[in-house]
């Protein structure tokens, strides 16, 4: 086993699973229940992430992507049971956009040594088909853990969260995390973001644990209405940003406390 990945067991038989030595800090959570488990978002591709989760249970094991962007399913390949909104399940068939893997590759965006059986010169997303599509509602059910599917569309459109409301759980995707939240994409959309960030903010009193996808986990249930605050601010008009330079072009960049939000130039 190499050792990518780093697991971090954020509450009972709920496992972070990051990737600490590339920038984008992703992170992948293994949920695991009495009679199942599910793998949220399969990470670059870079590590094998099923051989270390098969490592981790013997449950079977599905996989939910929380969106169809490469860094989440770059090993949905390796595996057969895929879930991912309705919305993308087309996408993931795709190949992944060849400047954006190249970017990631890039020497500086890795904070230590790549597996020594990885060579980026031949990286690529292996296209993958999805088995189930999810919609708002769906409930996954893991055995003594239920996973209920939400629809936060924004960043992209088919973003889902994942809510086991008995714990207090919230998976956020990259709907919410600390850092850059990426609004600038052709499918992105603010005015969509800033309802489901409304509608995740509404949850908070609720929840005890929010598990983002990537940076810094778990957080505290405050972030959802910073990030709620910043998205109204940014909608109504009040928030100041900059014109910054980007792998996507131009951009603006809305500053805030723990976060920042980028969108395309007006
Ligand atoms: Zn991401």
């Amino acid at each position: 086993m190499d050792d990518w990945f780093e697991v971090v067991t954020v509450a009972q038989d709920v496992h972070a699973i990051l990737e600490p030595r590339h920038f984008e800090q992703m992170i992948s959570y293994l949920i695991v229940g009495e009679e199942a488990a599910v793998l949220l978002d399969t990470g670059m591709g870079i590590g094998n992430i099923r051989a270390l989760v098969e490592e981790m249970t013997d449950k079977p094991i599905a996989v939910v992507n929380s969106h169809y962007h490469w860094d989440h399913i770059g090993d949905n390949h390796r595996f057969g049971r895929i879930a991912i909104h309705a919305a993308e399940a087309r996408l993931l068939e795709r190949e992944a956009p060849e400047e954006l893997l190249q970017e990631a590759m890039r020497p500086e965006n890795f904070w230590g040594p790549a597996p020594p059986d990885f060579d980026p010169a031949s990286y690529r997303i292996t296209p993958s088909k999805a088995e189930q599509m999810l919609v708002e509602g769906d409930v996954l059910r893991l055995g003594g853990r239920r996973l209920l599917v939400l629809h936060t569309p924004g960043h992209s459109p088919g973003s889902i969260s994942l809510l086991s409301e008995e714990e207090g759980f919230l998976f956020t995707g990259d709907t919410v995390y600390e850092g850059p939240l990426y609004v600038q994409f052709e499918d992105s959309d603010l005015i969509t973001y800033c309802n489901s960030m409304k509608r995740l903010a509404d949850l908070a009193p609720h929840l005890r644990l929010v598990l983002p996808s990537h940076n810094r986990t778990p957080l505290e249930p405050e972030i959802l209405m910073e990030v709620a605050e910043g998205f109204s601010r940014i909608v109504a008009g009040e928030a100041r940003c900059r014109r910054v330079e980007s792998p996507w072009g131009l951009l603006r960049r809305y500053e805030f406390e723990r976060f920042s939000v980028l969108l395309p130039v007006a």
